[in-house]
């Protein structure tokens, strides 16, 4: 084949970058079922459809039992419960009956009466009251997806189907798929939506798999098993790639390998400035088992501990013992070393679109965090007890998300303080000393950091949320990405002001937000006095790498000069030609 009608076959699509690396591989396609076939049935056909129904049913029922048991078989125990959750409703006989009944009454093919009887149950859950009733729809529509995929034949996503080395392409992920892409067998991942601090892309950076987002339509444009290229680190697909390219990326795959191995030989070093000051690099995770990325990238403990997972994508909520098993583990596997555990963070664009809690009530803006765990104290206290119980296992520290200003602060301490007393009068051991902190992400807790300080042990600044609530920009909305602007001098004046509020009251700082591992930003982040930077443990190497390369005082005297710029473009290019002098291999990534 010549050059010229390799070149041809070609097509580049750009998206964003979600998590570095290359994979080259097939695809492995995971359909959006609900674009469902419908048409009328003739009278005399609908006990055979309902036939059809109930043997996809079956078949459905058996696939997920199968999920089950290798998920179960390999400890995933928490993705297991999802796949039972989702067998139970499969034998619910109002569910069942409502679709047979549509069938026969409105004259229609199975997996339209499967959408709309879904649909409708999805909505009634979704309006519940009841937070249990609400999670339920989460559920629902992962069963919808699975009836419907059956009856066409179109598989969404079996364990059994994926290939060692597959790349992943979806519209978007749900939470069971998220379970299952945990497994080693995948490459790579790519989806039509999502941007660069989407929940999917953090994932991606935590799992060390490359991917790339907002490709708007790649899965109308392959089949699985096409061959592709994924470059995650510039957010790039080559779809029918030519010998020629491959031949070309197999090389960057190699050179990318070499430079996380450089990297890796830093693990056992310090972070300490060329004039010797120190900071700690933590991680951020979201499952225990990344615990052993967490200590092979050499963090010094866990700055974020996001637990949400535990909550999304079952039947029931966790109870207070298994919560508190996850969290002794967690301690224990990460002592001497501490782990930051915050606490429930649900809404927003965490599960926003598969939990089915109406937008209006969990917005970005709405019921969640902090709010909904003061509003639903019957969930809040088991959390926090098990995290008290889990304390003496090891060094915890816990944190609230989404602390708009200090009544809330100081309500959710008390709450914290009511488990206490519940456990003290119970007889259950707990840290006494337990550090308590605020997450900084939202702009009027920023301002009054001051009035925080004196409140809490330490802030940990949530960049991701205190951008978007700073600038109006939805953090997952790819229409507006270029609006969510780290450099504006907004955010670097609120980080500014909260580091510089919580030392004059002698509490540390940290940042989780995703500028933590961002390159870019380490040296002015350093130079703000920023405490503890904490990210996926991936990119822990990379930002020892710069913090090792600079003196303290040279970092301030950027800092100094940026905040006297007025624009994030003014700002942005003055610290990217700092950066490119000083580690131009450290920036490929992302640009
Ligand atoms: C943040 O908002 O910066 C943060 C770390 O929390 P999350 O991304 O989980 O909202
Ligand atoms: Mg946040």
């Amino acid at each position: 084949m010549s050059e010229n009608l390799q070149n041809r076959n070609e097509i580049i699509l750009n998206g964003t970058p979600a998590s570095p690396g290359i994979a080259i591989g097939p695809v492995f396609i995971i359909h959006d079922e609900l674009h469902v076939p419908r048409y009328s049935l003739a009278e005399w056909t609908v006990e055979s459809e309902i036939e059809r129904f109930t043997i996809a049913t079956e078949q459905a029922k058996a696939k997920l039992g199968e999920i089950y048991v290798q998920l179960a078989n390999n400890a995933y125990q928490d993705g297991a419960n999802i796949f039972q959750a989702h067998l139970m409703m499969l034998e619910d006989r109002v569910f069942i009956d409502r679709i047979h009944h549509e069938i026969g009454s409105k004259l229609i093919n199975a997996e339209a009466a499967i959408l709309d009887v879904g649909e409708e149950f999805i909505k009634v859950f979704s309006q519940a009251d009841d937070i249990y009733l609400r999670e339920k729809s989460v559920d629902l529509r992962d069963i919808i997806r699975h009836l419907i995929s059956t009856l066409s034949g179109r598989e969404r996503l079996d364990l059994s189907m994926l290939e060692e080395g597959v790349i992943v392409i979806a519209h978007d992920l749900t939470p069971s798929d998220t379970v299952l892409i945990r497994k080693d067998k995948i490459a790579a991942f790519a989806t039509d939506v999502g941007s660069r601090i989407s929940h999917t892309a953090i994932l991606a950076r935590s799992l060390g798999i490359p991917a790339a987002v907002g490709l708007r339509n790649i899965t109308a444009q392959l089949k699985t098993g096409d061959l592709i290229i994924l470059d995650g680190t510039h957010g790039k697909v080559i779809l029918h790639p030519g010998e020629e390219t491959i031949k070309n990326y197999q090389v960057e795959q190699e050179k990318f390998y070499a430079f996380e191995e450089s990297l890796h030989r830093l693990t056992e070093l310090p972070v300490i400035t060329l004039d010797g000051h120190e900071r700690k690099l933590s991680a951020n995770i979201e499952f225990p088992d990344e615990i052993y990325a967490v200590k092979n990238h050499g963090a010094k403990g866990i700055g974020l501990y996001r637990t949400e997972y535990f909550y999304v994508g079952r039947d029931d909520l966790p109870s207070e013992d298994e919560l508190f098993e996850d969290y002794k583990e967690v301690a224990q596997q990460i002592a001497p070393e501490s782990v930051i555990i915050r606490t429930l963070d649900l809404g927003g664009d965490k599960f926003a679109s598969y939990l089915g809690i109406p937008h209006t009530v969990s917005s970005m803006m709405g019921l969640r965090a902090i709010r909904l765990c003061l509003k639903y104290q019957d969930i809040f206290i088991p959390q926090l007890r098990a995290i008290l119980r889990a304390s003496v296992y090891g060094n915890i520290k816990i944190m609230f998300p989404m602390i708009s200003g200090v009544e809330e602060l100081r309500q959710a301490k008390e709450v914290l303080e009511t488990a206490k007393r519940q456990l003290t009068d119970d007889g259950v051991p707990f840290d006494h000393n337990l550090e308590v902190g605020a997450m900084i992400e939202i702009p009027s807790a920023a301002m009054t950091a001051d009035i925080l300080a004196k409140e809490v042990d330490f802030f940990s600044i949530g960049t991701n949320d205190l951008i978007q609530y700073s600038l109006a920009a939805d953090r997952a909305n790819e229409e507006i990405s270029e609006l969510f602007e780290p450099f504006h001098p907004a955010v670097l004046r609120f980080i500014q002001h909260v580091i510089s509020a919580a030392h004059e009251d002698g509490i540390w700082v940290g940042l989780c937000g995703e500028m933590a591992g961002d390159p870019v930003f380490t040296i002015i982040l350093l130079g703000m006095g920023l405490d503890e930077f904490s990210m996926s443990p991936q990119v822990i190497p990379e930002i020892k790498r710069i913090i090792r390369s600079v003196t303290l005082k040279e970092a301030q005297e950027l800092t100094r000069e940026i905040m006297t710029l007025s624009t994030a473009w003014e700002i942005e290019k003055r610290v990217y030609e700092e950066a490119q002098k000083r580690f131009p291999e450290l920036l490929a990534w992302g640009q």
